[in-house]
């Protein structure tokens, strides 16, 4: 098995590089879907941050609002950390079950994880290899502007509460410049995964 990381600013274009992976036959795993998992009604991660929190963050059914805990978190540096600090370890642990799971069904398998913060604070030993997505500011901007997901004044100011492409370039083994069209993103993702299916031959 090969577990590879992908990671890159907001709006980079990680699920788009994971998406064309598994399309390359990788197996891919969403990180906010395990974000989603460790806080699913009546787990442990839900129960722990409505104890710090409290109940209006939670919907009748048990379920976590994540954009409403986003919002209040975002402009509050203490309260992110320690959401964060709930979270993030049961994260990583059921990361570690899913890697875990698939070692031992499909040792061939080539493993690729969105991890958005690596440089962050990530821990980059855990992973064989590391892919950073970049896409220069402006196209970033307008992109998730036309998700419709965020304004252009939240994207940008998100953004620039990320590590730098410069500080994502140096947990990195491979940069993917994702500023382009789809179909040039496309050629870069199949020279990185003829290098990964090398590699696991040697
Ligand atoms: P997030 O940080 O929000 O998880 P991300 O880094 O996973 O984002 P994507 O979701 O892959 O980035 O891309 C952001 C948006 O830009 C999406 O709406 C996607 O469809 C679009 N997009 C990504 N790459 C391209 C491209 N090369 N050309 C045009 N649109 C693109």
């Amino acid at each position: 098995m090969l577990v590879i990381a992908i990671t890159g600013g907001l709006g980079s274009g990680k699920t788009t590089v994971r998406e064309i992976l598994e399309d390359m036959g990788a197996l891919g795993l969403d990180a906010d879907e395990l974000a989603r998992r460790v806080v699913e009604p009546e787990s442990e991660g839900a129960r722990r941050v409505r104890k710090v929190f409290g109940g209006q963050f939670f919907d009748g059914e048990g379920r976590l609002d994540r954009q409403k805990m986003a919002q209040r978190v975002f402009s509050d540096q203490e309260a992110r950390d320690l959401l964060e600090s709930i979270l993030h370890p049961l994260i990583k642990e059921e990361e570690a079950r899913y890697l875990e799971e698939i070692s031992k069904s499909k040792p061939d398998a080539v493993v690729v994880l969105e991890i958005p913060l690596l440089a962050e604070g990530g821990v980059k030993e855990n992973y064989d290899r590391v892919v950073s997505v970049t896409a220069d500011l402006e196209t970033r901007i307008r992109r998730l502007f036309e998700s419709g997901r965020y304004s252009r004044v939240e994207a940008e100011a998100r953004i620039q509460s990320q590590a730098t492409d410069e500080e994502r370039a140096s947990v990195a083994d491979y940069i993917v410049d994702n500023s382009g069209e789809r179909a040039r993103t496309r050629e870069q993702v199949a020279q990185i995964w003829r290098e990964l299916q090398a590699a696991r031959r040697d």
